[in-house]
């Protein structure tokens, strides 16, 4: 689903990605972990063209992000034709950007209306399943203001499923939630994983990356430090980086 070879990418003289190769499987729940800084957030901008890369290729479902190929040929695409593309990738950030002045059921309607040109009745309804989903059915009328962190969370994760995403992408969803909210939005996104979302998942969650994680890769200063399965990496990891990482989150 995706798809990673010799990923760079710089900020100016900074070379935040220095070659980054991984494969993302259909279906698969893939944990990236690392320090501060190590890239994690700038590799997920690039898989949905919020950043673009420097050199290396990209894919996403099959396809090279950010160019059409023709022939031998590769043409970079529009504008347009990446904001078509950024519709099949769900979202989800460590801050619940909502629109403060609608309420969840707003929330969670407005791109279907607005991009899909869905009408509204159809829209709300099926933004009420996934409220449901997401065990806030009962919150629908309330504004983001008038909901916890990990409710507001909750709702982002129902907005971003409204597009019917082929792949969702989150970075670090609980690191902001007070403690005690965390467990909900893990159980949502478990619930997620077990109906067979593909989903890149940047975490510091260890339980949830060892529980539901079926591949999970460790990033340090750009590079794949380590990769492997959730347990095996957790368990027993090879490499000093890792285990100097591990010892200081677990
Ligand atoms: P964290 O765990 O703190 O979220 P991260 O692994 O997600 O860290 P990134 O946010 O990807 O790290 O940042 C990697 C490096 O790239 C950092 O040194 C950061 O300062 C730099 N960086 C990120 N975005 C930009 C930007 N738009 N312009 C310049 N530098 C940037
Ligand atoms: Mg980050």
């Amino acid at each position: 689903m995706v798809g990673a070879e010799g990923v760079h990418k710089s900020f100016g003289q900074v070379e935040v990605l220095k070659g980054i190769d991984l494969e993302v499987k259909p279906g698969e729940v893939f944990c990236l972990i690392g320090p501060s800084g190590s890239g994690k957030s700038t590799f997920l901008r690039c898989i949905n063209h919020l950043e673009k890369i420097n050199a290396g290729r990209l894919y996403v479902d099959g396809e090279l992000v950010g160019y059409r190929q023709q022939g031998d040929k590769l043409y970079e695409l529009r504008d347009r034709e990446v904001a078509m593309k950024r519709r099949d990738i769900g979202m989800v950030f460590q801050r619940f950007n909502l629109f403060p002045h609608m309420t969840a059921v707003e929330n969670v309607m407005e791109a279907p209306v607005q991009v899909k040109g869905r009408s509204k009745p159809e829209a709300r309804e099926r933004a009420m399943q996934l409220l449901e989903r997401v065990g806030l059915a009962d919150r629908a009328g309330h504004y983001p203001s008038q909901l916890s962190g990990g409710q507001q969370q909750r709702v982002a994760i129902a907005r971003a499923l409204a597009m019917d995403p082929k792949l969702m992408l989150f970075d670090e969803p609980t690191s902001a939630l007070d403690p005690e909210l965390v467990g909900d939005v893990l159980d949502v996104m478990r619930d997620l994983a077990e109906s067979g979302m593909t989903m890149v998942v940047v975490t510091h969650e260890m339980g949830f990356a060892r529980e539901v994680g079926d591949s999970l890769v460790f990033m340090d200063e750009g590079v794949v430090v380590e990769s492997g399965h959730p347990r095996e990496v957790l368990t027993n990891p090879r490499h000093e980086r890792t285990q100097s990482f591990l010892s200081k989150v677990l």
